[in-house]
């Protein structure tokens, strides 16, 4: 594994073999989240649904916390405005111990099938875009090849860049992952993208989720 950078992604993909790296999951329920701790939707109440849990790693710098999990609101159809990262619909936890105990969590109305991921050998972006800078690469043909589940690198937008900033006013947040609905159909429109940022800046470490959907 090389260093990790801003300029370098990693894709995942399910089924790990023996000797590869298991990063995190997509689906089933998390590790390490007590039932008091279960992020509820800030719209409506109601306990969100689990999406993805991701470690740190030679994959994901993720400052001092260990991993983070992945919570979006699916009890209302959409009218929480779960696709925004700041109405508190949805819910990136960074979790600053290593706790892989199975906690009970409130029932919730999706409970997505748990997939164990891996991740291949890191790209890099830096030089797919030399490629089209220097060789004639189409940028659509480009953005086409980080069309994936990924960790880091840059976002694949759908319907515009939309990265968010860091409340702290020092520049914008860092794409820590994306997520299609090809591995998992996670309900984001067939064709959707979801990413999540993290926040350089803020010293507590804080995560933002959002989604652009299917055409
Ligand atoms: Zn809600």
């Amino acid at each position: 594994m090389t260093t990790r950078s801003a300029w370098v992604s990693y894709r995942l993909k399910t089924k790990p073999q023996p000797g590869d790296p298991v990063v995190g999951s997509f689906g089933g329920h998390p590790r390490g989240v007590r039932a008091n701790q279960w992020p509820r939707c800030a719209v409506c109440g109601n306990p969100m649904c689990h999406m993805a849990q991701i470690m740190a790693g030679p994959w994901l710098d993720l400052g001092g916390a260990t991993r983070m999990s992945v919570f979006i609101c699916h009890a209302t159809g959409g009218r929480c405005e779960d696709w925004d990262p700041w109405k508190g619909a949805n819910r990136v936890v960074l979790h600053p111990t290593d706790d892989d105990s199975l906690y009970d969590g409130p029932p919730t109305v999706r409970v997505y099938r748990r997939k164990l991921l891996t991740v291949e050998q890191p790209l890099d972006e830096l030089a797919l875009m030399r490629r089209v800078k220097h060789e004639g690469l189409a940028m659509s043909d480009a953005l086409d090849e980080l069309r994936h589940d990924k960790i880091g690198g840059g976002a694949v937008w759908l319907h515009g860049d939309q990265t968010p900033q860091s409340p702290t006013g020092q520049g914008p947040m860092r794409l820590a992952l994306q997520m299609t609905t090809n591995l998992v159909s996670f309900d984001i429109t067939p064709g959707g993208m979801a990413y999540v940022f993290v926040d350089p800046f803020a010293n507590d470490g804080v995560g933002r989720l959002l989604w652009q959907g299917g055409s």
